[in-house]
């Protein structure tokens, strides 16, 4: 039954498409400075959505693909227009140092790979943008940035939330004073984890659980909403299915950390609980609330002052227009993205599992 509704809608479409068309050939002619030509490294789930949001990039533009399986590589190649040159696998991708169409490489496979792929990437004079978490451990991480530092290419993290305007609207109310002093944030991230087979419940290439994976939101947002490294951390951990999650990948941990002000946070990382991604800030004057806060939006925030209002925008895609800017034209992000500010996340996430392990507060020197 066709309704008024349906009729409206249908009636609506256009119109409400046609701005946003042409706002975007408008930003495409108006650009003309240079592109970030980047190739993909691991062609999974995430990695498809990378390349999916990078088709609206007006400043990064995916030219290349590294990856095991050639039918991937066919199909990427016709999907988003890749020559053959550009393509390469996990034996042979050094060579894409005689490659001077590709300025970066995106790491998007396992935890467990990111280091040496990076290292072999900024060993080929590429930039490398690694996702999270950058490293299973901070020697790792350290490991990775001082081999960039070497090559002298850049290591960028892939934190996506750190280009959301809600998230930045809420990080500048902070520093402008306007919510007073930091008292309280509490990040409470998490889902349930299904296929046990996947390579996220296999310590062996996740490098750990639910906090290498989703906790590492909360840890990440409590230093951003909070505005300081923190001192000490306290954690504990709870497992109510060992088959599922075996020695070395938790499921559940929740822990508390303490930052040099007397502000502190507690947070939740579990593969057990749906429907978790919640950040709550308290301060002297005022509060801020986004639920959902890390996810792939809209993330819906609210202060004292009222519910922000910012139109969602694709993170990955900004992301990339971002990060094209900081490797080609030096800009400073507002919050890091860089090696260091990943392996500061990783010295959090070592001690996190020393304070399960030991049961004692342990102490942060970031
Ligand atoms: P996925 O399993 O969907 O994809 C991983 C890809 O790596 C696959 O194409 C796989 O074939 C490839 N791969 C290469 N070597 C492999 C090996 N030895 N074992 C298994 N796979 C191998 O995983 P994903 O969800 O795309 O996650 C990849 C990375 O991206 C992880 O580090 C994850 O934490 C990160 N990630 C980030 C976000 C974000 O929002 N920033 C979201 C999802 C995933």
């Amino acid at each position: 039954m066709h309704t008024r509704r349906d009729f409206l809608q249908k009636l609506a479409a256009p119109l409400v498409a046609l701005p946003f068309v042409l706002k975007q050939n408008e930003d495409d002619k108006m650009y003309d400075g240079p592109v970030l030509r980047v190739a993909i490294m691991g062609l999974g789930s995430y990695g498809t959505r990378v390349a999916d949001a990078m088709q609206s990039c007006t400043k990064a533009k995916l030219v290349g693909v590294i990856s095991g399986t050639p039918s991937k590589i066919t199909a990427w190649q016709t999907k988003y227009n890749i020559p053959e040159k550009n393509c390469y696998n996990y034996e042979n991708f050094d060579n894409i140092k005689d490659n001077p169409d590709i300025d970066a490489v995106y790491i998007i496979t396992p935890n467990a790979l990111h280091k040496e792929e990076a290292i072999r990437v900024a060993k080929a004079g590429k930039h490398v943008i690694c996702e999270k978490p950058m490293a299973l451990n901070a020697k790792e991480g350290q490991e990775m940035v001082s081999a960039c530092k070497k090559a002298n290419v850049k290591l960028l993290v892939g934190y996506r939330m750190h280009f959301e305007p809600k998230t930045l609207e809420i990080i500048r109310m902070r520093k402008d004073g306007e919510l007073g002093k930091i008292m309280f944030f509490q990040g409470l991230t998490g889902f349930r984890a299904g296929n046990p087979d996947q390579w996220r419940l296999n310590k062996q290439l996740a490098g750990g659980g639910s906090l290498m994976d989703i906790g590492i939101y909360s840890i990440n947002g409590a230093r951003y909403m909070v505005g300081e490294e923190p001192v000490w951390v306290t954690a504990q951990e709870t497992k109510t299915d060992p088959v599922k999650f075996k020695e070395g990948v938790d499921e559940t941990i929740l822990f508390q950390l303490g930052f040099p002000s007397g502000a502190m946070a507690s947070c939740l990382s579990t593969y057990n609980m749906n429907n978790l991604d919640r950040f709550f800030l308290n301060a002297e004057k005022g509060f801020a609330e986004m639920q959902p806060s890390t996810g792939y939006g809209p993330i819906k925030a609210r202060t004292n002052k009222g519910e922000l209002t910012h139109t969602h925008v694709t993170h990955q895609t900004v992301q990339m227009d971002e990060m094209a800017d900081i490797i080609l034209n030096g800009k400073q992000p507002i919050v890091p993205v860089d090696g260091e500010e990943g392996l500061k996340d990783l010295k959090i996430i070592d001690a996190i599992y020393e304070a399960v392990r030991s049961g004692k507060k342990t102490k942060l020197q970031l």
